[in-house]
């Protein structure tokens, strides 16, 4: 197919509520927002890349930059884009908008056209770092009570034990999961083992992207699945931590891996080998998640995923339509071509170019 013109937009949203993980505390998100166009036709994708190179090395001004100087005109000249080193998310963000745009053309949703189907999905709720327990127990009754399938707790040093034995015991029947951000090291086995009384459906990413046996270590001993995220940026890296036995759940994020390609490979590997997997969210604005969504329906995803409705993080997601429970606790795809959405004027533009050919 042939690519008419890239739009790039630096787009803000306001969040309704504000958000805190290991690394600092939210009111706003700036997203780089990419549109592809052939013809009459535009599709979307969403780069996933925050302000700060805390989760990874990539920002949205290293996105932005990697993608107008190098993909945007890789892309338009119908060249491979592989020959850029890393920028998962860069790349993810216009492959996104590609795939879209190709189902737009082909007339096909994008979940069907991916290989997932028009079937309704479970969300699942993330609660961030709280400043006590009263307001951890707080988010996470309201989380239970829209229905959302499972809850994952942000923790690290300092915030972890306690606070997820207090979530336990308040909720005994909440699928939970804590998410550690990479935030431990190999001399914390002992301290994270303690989680094992939790009954915990996971524990996501105890450490550094590159420790796998220390992972593998941890696994072998706890009876809690060790869920990857961070250390999974493509199918070469999956296949390594299966071989270490170094979880027994991946978390699949479009973004990290580099796109949708990519994210099907990795989904495909660990249904293989019996590794189970949901798509994982970085606070995505409408039309990302609506990409998330349509990944979420490959059969693999027999968790929940982070796919549930903006509203519950933005005041305006900048999607048209936005994203809503279809009864509590459930989403399903748009029955209509591509991601069914469109970038509405609900975010602020703070940047805008069109590269062409
Ligand atoms: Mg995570």
């Amino acid at each position: 197919m042939r690519i008419d013109r890239v739009i790039l937009r630096m787009v803000t949203a306001k969040l309704s509520t504000p958000f805190e993980n290991r690394w600092q505390r939210f009111e706003t998100w700036t997203k780089v927002v990419v549109q592809a166009d052939s013809g009459s036709a535009s599709g979307f994708g969403e780069c996933t890349a925050m302000e700060t190179p805390y989760y990874n090395y990539e920002t949205i001004e290293t996105a932005w930059h990697i993608l107008e100087r190098y993909l945007a005109p890789l892309a338009l000249a119908g060249e491979d884009w592989a020959v850029v080193n890393g920028h998962e998310e860069a790349k993810g963000a216009l492959e996104c908008a590609l795939a879209d745009l190709r189902a737009r053309v082909a007339g096909q949703p994008l979940c069907v056209r991916i290989g997932g189907a028009l079937r309704p999905v479970r969300a699942a709720a993330t609660v961030g770092i709280e400043h006590s327990a009263h307001a951890l127990l707080g988010a996470v009754r309201t989380a239970s009570a829209a229905g959302y399938g499972r809850v994952r707790i942000k923790i690290r040093p300092g915030w972890d034990i306690e606070p997820v034995r207090l979530v336990r015991e308040a909720f005994p029947a909440v699928p939970l999961i804590a998410d550690a951000n990479a935030a431990y090291g190999a001399a914390d086995l002992d301290h994270l083992s303690k989680l094992d009384d939790l009954g915990l459906l996971a524990l996501e990413q105890p450490f550094g992207q590159f420790m796998i046996e220390t992972s593998a270590a941890l696994q072998a001993r706890m009876t809690t699945a060790i869920c990857l995220d961070e250390s999974v940026k493509s199918a070469a890296d999956t296949a390594r931590a299966l071989r270490a036995r170094a979880c027994r759940i991946v978390n699949i994020k479009v973004g990290r891996v580099g796109g949708l390609a990519e994210a099907v490979r990795i989904h495909d590997l660990c249904a293989e080998h019996g590794i189970t997997n949901f798509v994982g969210a970085k606070y995505e604005l409408g039309l990302g998640r609506w990409t998330n969504l349509a990944l979420a329906t490959l059969p693999n995803m027999t968790l929940p995923s982070d796919v549930g409705p903006s509203h519950r993080y933005y005041v305006d997601d900048g999607a048209d339509p936005t994203l809503e429970f279809t009864r509590p606790g459930w989403v399903s795809p748009l029955p209509a071509p591509g991601i069914g959405a469109v970038l509405t004027s609900g975010v602020s533009t703070d940047r805008e170019i069109a590269i062409t050919r």
